[in-house]
């Protein structure tokens, strides 16, 4: 594993302050926080800290852009070329938003560059096709008369994102909302508001009407409660813990508010002994380690068939071994920090009751360095499935493997979890792999492959892990309302 050997490069900083109604404003009680680079836990600037009376204003700029500004009226083709205005733009800064998103969250610059960047265009772009192709269905009803549906946009969206991928998340939620012909008031993870902003500044620059996106930086439970409390949004897509969650289905419920939720999950990744066993093992490598362990769908729970065992964990052990963890911006790093503190101490604590309750520790462990949030990729062998490493979602660079004999006790104790967001199964036997498409309750499962991503692919949970889906039609359907219209003929 390398150490941190070059100093990380600084983007300009261009937005920190509120974007509410096409201007850039302080908050209203002047409050600031610190973002923090978390290679370096050095600050990189002060941003706007919004509360209700900064979510108050958004909302009213949203809800008149909604009801009477040129967004309500605009053709939806142009709603679409907007939006591929927007993701042209981001095109143009690619360079500066991957380094932005590097600074502020930490992944490796090779992921923001070739991942988080080029997956938030694709998004935008393939909504900005939906724009012009929302329509309701004829509905042969009886009597004498003509009854249709409408698909009419739900009005304004409250969006609430977490720190993971910053940018990627802005998009997942930007897209089917602008498509659908919503307007927005979205609240940034207070650990990375800079690339979201950024965004922002592009969406005025396509030339997306005032008032249609709105960003209140700030906190959870003060500019985030108050998204969801706020009787002028119609809808809340979150995306976080589901913790979290509960607490905005509560705070939802007084306005009965539409709700989409995309939360963690513990998600078991089976590997058969018939599979091709590197592929298994570098998409389990990655299906964990990416993004610093820090995914909601990471294949931290690794069902290994016995008689394959050893070996698999052998290319494991070897796979972590050679993983460069380091500078975020050097382009060979492959891990960075964890996001901040918090998290940090989180993971640690984990890798603390994974050690104390007799999992052996083949990889990592400790602390990487002595600066900034960095962990040895950890992978814990000799996991029973009720040791808490097996059981939480740790959200950080820990993996365990855990044995497995036959088909149907991997199906039982792959779905043991009130989690249910992703599976995979490897396999060379495509009946079986089939088989375990079915029986697995979650709401991805891939086959021989691992965090396989498509704008147009939907994506969400079962059980705790999610109401609704993201992506694709369904991702949304989920911003906009069906009207009956039913017409006498007579
Ligand atoms: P949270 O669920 O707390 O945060 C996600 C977003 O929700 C943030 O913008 C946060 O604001 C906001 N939020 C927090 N409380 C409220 C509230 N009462 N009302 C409205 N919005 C609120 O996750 P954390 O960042 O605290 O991470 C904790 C754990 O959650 C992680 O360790 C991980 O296990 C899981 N997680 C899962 C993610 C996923 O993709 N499924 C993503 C991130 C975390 P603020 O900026 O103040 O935190």
């Amino acid at each position: 594993m390398a150490t941190m050997t070059k100093t990380a490069r600084t983007p300009q900083i261009r937005q920190t302050q509120c974007f509410i109604g096409g201007q850039w404003v302080p908050s209203v009680s002047g409050k600031t926080f610190e973002t923090i680079n978390p290679a370096t836990e050095e600050v990189i600037a002060q941003v706007a800290e919004g509360d209700a009376a900064d979510v108050d204003l958004a909302v009213e700029a949203a809800r008149n852009a909604f009801e009477q500004g040129p967004w309500s009226k605009m053709d939806a083709r142009e709603r679409g070329r907007l939006m591929h205005k927007l993701a042209d733009l981001i095109e143009e800064e690619a360079e500066d938003l991957a380094q932005l998103e590097t600074l502020d969250n930490g992944k490796p610059i090779r992921e923001s560059k070739f991942g988080d960047v080029p997956l938030t265009i694709d998004c935008l772009r393939y909504y900005a096709g939906y724009a012009d192709k929302i329509h309701g269905q004829t509905i042969p009803v009886r009597g004498n008369y003509f009854c249709y549906t409408r698909r009419e946009p739900v009005g304004v969206a409250g969006q609430i994102i977490p720190w993971n991928f910053p940018m990627l998340m802005a998009a997942w939620k930007w897209g089917p909302a602008l498509a659908a012909g919503c307007t927005i008031v979205m609240k940034p993870a207070e650990q990375t508001p800079l690339s979201c902003l950024r965004l922002a500044r592009l969406a005025q620059k396509a030339g997306i009407p005032d008032g249609v996106i709105n960003v209140v930086p700030g906190y959870g439970p003060t500019a985030g409660a108050s998204i969801v409390k706020h009787p002028g949004v119609d809808k809340v897509a979150f995306t976080g813990e589901y913790k979290t969650a509960q607490i905005i289905m509560r705070d939802a419920s007084q306005t009965l508010k539409r709700l989409t939720f995309e939360l963690g999950g513990k998600s078991p990744n089976i590997i058969f002994a018939d599979a091709d066993l590197d592929a298994a093992a570098q998409g389990t490598h990655v299906g964990l380690y990416l993004n610093q362990g820090q995914c909601c769908c990471a294949g931290s729970r690794v069902f290994v068939q016995e008689k394959v065992h050893d070996k698999l964990v052998d290319k494991l052990v070897a796979l972590n071994n050679a993983r460069k963890v380091g500078d975020p911006f050097d382009p060979a790093t492959e891990q960075g920090p964890q996001v901040d503190k918090a998290q940090f101490d989180k993971i640690m604590h984990y890798v603390g009751l994974g050690k104390s309750e007799g999992a052996k520790c083949l990889t990592g462990g400790e602390r990487h360095g002595d600066r900034g949030f960095f962990i040895e990729p950890t992978l814990f062998d000799g996991v029973k499935d009720n040791m808490s490493i097996a059981k939480d979602e740790i959200f950080g660079p820990v993996l365990s493997v855990l044995k497995f004999k036959d088909v149907d006790e991997v199906v039982e104790r792959g779905n043991n979890t009130f989690y249910g967001l992703a599976a995979a199964v490897w396999t060379r036997d495509i009946g079986k792999a089939h088989r375990l498409a079915k029986q697995l309750r979650a709401g991805t499962v891939w086959v021989n492959c691992y965090d396989v991503f498509d704008a147009a692919a939907p994506f969400g949970g079962f059980k705790m892990s999610g109401m609704g889906r993201e992506l694709g039609e369904e991702g949304l359907k989920a911003y906009t309302e069906s009207k009956t219209v039913t017409v006498s003929m007579d």
